[in-house]
């Protein structure tokens, strides 16, 4: 007999089952409270980043119950275009699951169902809209009278919310989950961290008695790194071939115009893009998304369209063209990267334009004045973010109310920018912006105000009569684009506004005591174009491989790319993505090692006991043939 006793040596312990059937020697972080509070019949709420390792928190549960004799696990997700890969995966690891979705023909739903109902499936995911039906509610009833309903794993539990933006209608009627089926243990999953949403996971869902788990939602792998916009394409092109050549990434654009443009685009300077929008038709969105899925080292040209539900574990690099509209978004979009652990980067790239178009969109928008004000409060944050002269983590992590100290891999820990002291400098441009309004009750946009900072003699400072000004050239000894970065870091530091559709420049109240003298102001020194752009900048690297083969001899590099090879081929056989198949983790690790034998190969992460059985051969073969 099992033993219901989860810590036992069995073959139901969730040590043994991780080892066993994924391959892996420890749990992370929270995974094993998570996995014993659930496989002893209790409710969780898990609040964990992406990439933290959600899926294993329920799928051992599952397994070890199902082993324990209680049936089947009813996992509730509403991504239906990632249910095929997850089962997939499932499959590829010897463990009994599938999916109930419009995508099926009856007969294979219908074989599905008998799965289900005979109890001998482990996990069936569905959608929540299917859940509801009164035909579903049949079966789970017909399953909980014979003692096979196991478990519900309710993944994505932010959709519940009205607070965020993934609200799902269906996702509230899943309280009659525990109504109909109280003894039935329930876990609930989301990355969604705020307080706002946790109050209501707990009260729609009924989820007053489960155990709650925080992890912090740190992602250390991730690099962040901020760059003054200086044309974007040229130094987002020089960021994918020097950091990232021939590796998966994502680009967001604002547009769905930018974003074809500038696929189009990386596909003339050699790297392999594919663009992905709402507007695209369908059938191409999808060809688009799948192949980026299944293909290596492709590179997706996006709007946030592109977005929940990419659980492609080797996305090296995300990269954001404009603007993100909060943090929220910015961590959202960015925590897509590196799921697998495996060093990533977050990079992004931003000039004063994209801070007056964000404020312009929220200040055009039909929304409540209430609204727009929370809006521009949290694009404030970013700016505050993206011209921080301190560590980008210790930032990030506090607006999601985590305290912690410098993190040794953002750009400002690894080059600490050089600071100035801009007093004198602001003080010249607030008043710059105070005379324009002295002068004729007027407000000009940055340009102008540079322009008469600066002593040009343009058409417009002539039109309006602004070379006498006492502002008039008082800035001559600062460039354009040091200027800016004053500009920019004024903003950010809330003492300018930019407004309107011609992001007409304001002064704040704070602004007050800075041209009294009274405040000193720091700034970050802006990089000139041509420095940036030579060897000693900081953005330049040398070429490098990709994270995992940087450390490989000759030899070793041969073994990956063989494996590598030979997992396409895998995975185009069996019509899922590579990772499923392996992970470019385990692979590096099997190159390194260069196993001889199957028992060589079971020792390492990511091997369990069904791909060994299925792959171990070939794999000891192929190494031993080069
Ligand atoms: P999430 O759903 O939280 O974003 P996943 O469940 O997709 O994260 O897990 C992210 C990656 O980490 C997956 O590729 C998974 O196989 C891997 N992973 C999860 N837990 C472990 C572990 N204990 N040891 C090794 N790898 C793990
Ligand atoms: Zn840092």
């Amino acid at each position: 007999m099992p033993s219901l006793d989860p810590r036992s040596d069995t073959v139901d312990a969730p040590e043994a089952i991780l080892h066993e059937v994924f391959g892996y020697p420890a749990f992370r972080g929270q995974q094993q409270a998570i996995v014993e509070q659930v496989i002893g019949g209790g409710d969780a709420l898990v609040l964990m980043p992406t990439g933290g390792g959600k899926s294993l928190c329920y799928q051992v549960p599952a397994i070890a119950r199902h082993r324990q004799g209680r049936g089947v696990t009813i996992v509730v997700s509403p991504l239906i275009a990632l249910m095929h890969d997850q089962v997939g995966a499932l499959e590829e690891a010897g463990v009994h699951a599938a999916f109930l979705n419009s995508s099926l023909s009856s007969d294979d739903a219908q074989r599905v169902e008998r799965e289900m109902m005979s109890g001998r499936l482990v996990l069936l995911y569905a959608a929540p809209e299917r859940v509801t039906t009164l035909r579903f509610q049949a079966q789970l009833a017909s399953l909980h009278e014979r003692g096979l309903l196991s478990l519900f794993a309710i993944d994505e539990a932010h959709c519940v919310s009205q607070w965020g933006h993934d609200f799902r209608e269906e996702y509230l009627q899943l309280s009659l989950l525990h109504e109909r089926f109280a003894d039935v243990p329930r876990i609930a999953l989301t990355a969604t961290a705020d307080d706002h949403t946790r109050a209501d996971m707990i009260e729609r869902l009924s989820l007053h008695d489960a155990r709650v788990f925080i992890s912090s939602f740190d992602r250390p792998n991730i690099r962040y790194t901020l760059v003054e916009k200086d044309n974007p394409r040229q130094q987002l092109l020089r960021f994918i071939r020097d950091e990232h050549p021939g590796e998966a990434g994502v680009v967001y654009c604002q547009s769905r115009r930018k974003v074809e443009e500038t696929a189009e685009w990386l596909v003339g300077q050699g790297v392999a893009a594919l663009p992905y929008h709402a507007g695209l038709e369908a059938g191409m969105r999808q060809r688009h998304q799948d192949r980026f899925l299944r293909e290596e080292g492709l590179v997706m040209v996006a709007t946030i369209a592109f977005g929940m539900g990419i659980d492609k574990p080797d996305v090296r690099f995300v990269a954001h063209l404009d603007l993100p509209k909060n943090i929220e978004g910015y961590y959202q979009e960015t925590g897509r990267a590196g799921r697998d652990g495996a060093p990533a980067d977050a990079w992004l790239t931003y000039g004063l334009a994209d801070v007056v178009n964000q404020r312009r969109m929220i200040d055009e928008s039909p929304a409540a004045d209430e609204f727009k004000r929370v809006q521009r409060g949290k694009l404030d944050a970013l700016l505050a973010l993206a011209e921080a002269h301190d560590c980008r983590r210790v930032r990030l992590l506090a607006y999601f109310g985590e305290a912690s100290g410098p993190c040794g891999n953002c750009d400002n820990c690894l080059t600490p920018p050089r600071t100035w002291d801009g007093t004198e400098a602001a003080r010249k441009l607030l008043s710059g912006i105070y005379r324009f309004w002295q002068h004729g009750q007027q407000r000009f946009g940055a340009g102008h105000l540079i322009d008469v900072l600066r002593g040009r003699q343009t058409d417009k400072v002539a039109q309006y009569g602004h070379h006498s000004l006492s502002t008039f050239g008082v800035g001559a000894d600062l460039s354009e684009t040091q200027w800016r970065a004053v500009l920019r870091q004024l903003i950010a530091l809330g003492h300018v506004v930019a407004e309107g559709e011609y992001g007409t420049l304001g002064l704040t109240e704070s602004a007050r005591a800075v041209l009294r003298g009274e405040v000193s102001i720091v700034l970050k020194e802006a990089i000139e174009p041509a420095a940036r752009r030579g060897a000693a900048g900081r953005t330049v690297r040398a070429a490098r491989a990709s994270a995992h083969e940087a450390d490989m001899d000759t030899a070793c590099l041969g073994r990956f790319q063989a494996l590598k090879r030979w997992r396409a081929d895998v995975a185009r056989e069996h019509n899922l993505p590579a990772y499923v198949v392996f992970h470019d983790a385990t692979l590096a690790d099997m190159a390194r090692a260069a196993p001889r034998s199957l028992d060589d190969l079971s020792g390492i992460s990511g091997v369990g006991a069904k791909k060994l059985d299925a792959y171990g051969q070939a794999i000891v073969d192929l190494l031993g043939a080069l």
